[in-house]
């Protein structure tokens, strides 16, 4: 039988079943499950037979994401499993970029990714001429991009970082010297981690006298103008009525949200960070302003905590990749991430500067 929190990979149909009506309970409708539980059973076979692991980005749906993956976790966590793993098959189960960043660390491998619709507004944002151009107007400057760009942009940069490094990057460029830092492509996580650190912040569109009145010798955070269709949405005034209406609530939010929006929540954190504040710190409860589908996987995670479902945006790119895409994906061999040699070549040194920093 299975246990109380990992499926057992040869499960028959009737366990899948027990299994997910124990774990989802009171997340996933009960003729939810009914219906998925054969898909469910079809991909963790499948995975055996082809030698694959499923990467689940905290994102995915938690019909998915409590069933079929072998790992969760954020972007960085995902990045640096998928460097390591002896599979010959690594399904993402994440937004394309996620697969590209999979597939850099470990070009040998068939890195697929369940649905080539899914996108990011971040990534789109910004491409490898936008980061040339922007060379040029700052030569002095060192390129930190967030993981959350395609692998193009990344070949013009010289460090990646994720939501839950960011500052730390911050901190070991600015130890090594570096006084200007064009940090791309979110416009509020730069913001936000400028602030953090007590550091300027200027958008790169400024007027000149702007960038020359922060002397050179001062560390100086330049952003772009790039934003997550997701956390942009929150506002002030959520935050006002969550804490009116709860007001024993902790309110943790993402640092993609804008700033306005950060300097009235409690936590401020990527993720991984939401998972070990749920984990390490008791509150009577707690609110999660980041994408909806995250809120239902620590409540499946960590039944005893009450994790308030007070918001509800939905990433429409995560929200391509199904259990139903997954298990097509296993089948077919589809979506294959292809990137041409060179890429990968110039591409990994700032992805594996971003895992070296954690
Ligand atoms: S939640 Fe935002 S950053 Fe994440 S994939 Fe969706 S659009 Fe991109």
């Amino acid at each position: 039988m299975p246990d109380e929190k990992t499926l057992s990979p040869i499960a028959t149909l009737d366990e899948t079943r027990q299994f997910m009506r124990r774990r989802l309970h009171g997340i996933v409708p009960e003729s939810d499950i009914d219906a998925k539980a054969q898909t469910v059973q079809a991909i963790n076979q499948l995975k055996r037979e082809k030698n694959a692991v499923i990467l689940g980005h905290n994102y995915m749906e938690p019909a998915l994401y409590s069933t079929v993956t072998d790992h969760v976790g954020d972007s960085l966590q995902l990045s640096v499993i998928a460097a390591r793993t002896d599979a010959d098959i690594i399904v993402f189960c994440g937004v394309w970029f996620m697969g590209e960043t999979a597939k850099i660390l470990n070009p040998q491998k068939t890195v697929l990714v369940p649905s080539k619709e899914a996108g990011c507004s971040l990534a789109e944002g910004i491409t490898a001429d936008d980061i040339r151009t922007l060379k040029k107007r700052f030569p002095e400057a060192v390129v930190v991009s967030y993981v959350n760009t395609y692998a193009d942009a990344k070949t013009e940069s010289d460090y990646c970082c994720t939501s839950g490094n960011a500052d730390k990057v911050l901190s070991t460029l600015i130890a090594a010297g570096h006084r200007r830092i064009l940090f791309l492509p979110d416009r509020y996580l730069a913001a936000n981690t400028a602030a953090k650190m007590g550091i300027p912040f200027l958008p790169s569109e400024a007027e000149a006298s702007a960038f020359e009145a922060v002397p050179g010798d001062q560390p100086l955070v330049i952003g772009w103008h790039g934003t997550c269709e997701v956390h942009e949405l929150f506002t002030p005034e959520q935050v006002d009525a969550i804490r009116s209406e709860h007001p024993e609530t902790v309110i943790l939010a993402h640092p993609e949200c804008p700033p306005e929006v950060m300097a009235k929540v409690d936590i401020s954190g990527s993720t991984k960070a939401m998972v070990d504040y749920i984990r390490d710190v008791e509150a009577p409860s707690y609110t999660l302003l980041t994408e909806t589908a995250m809120s239902d996987n620590l409540a499946v995670e960590f039944p005893h905590r009450n994790i308030l479902r007070l918001t509800n945006l939905r990433c429409k790119h995560m929200n391509y990749i199904t259990l139903e895409d997954t298990l097509e994906g296993l089948q077919k061999l589809q979506y294959k991430v292809e990137l041409a040699p060179e890429v990968i070549e110039k591409a990994l040194l700032p992805i594996q500067r971003m895992i070296a920093i954690r």
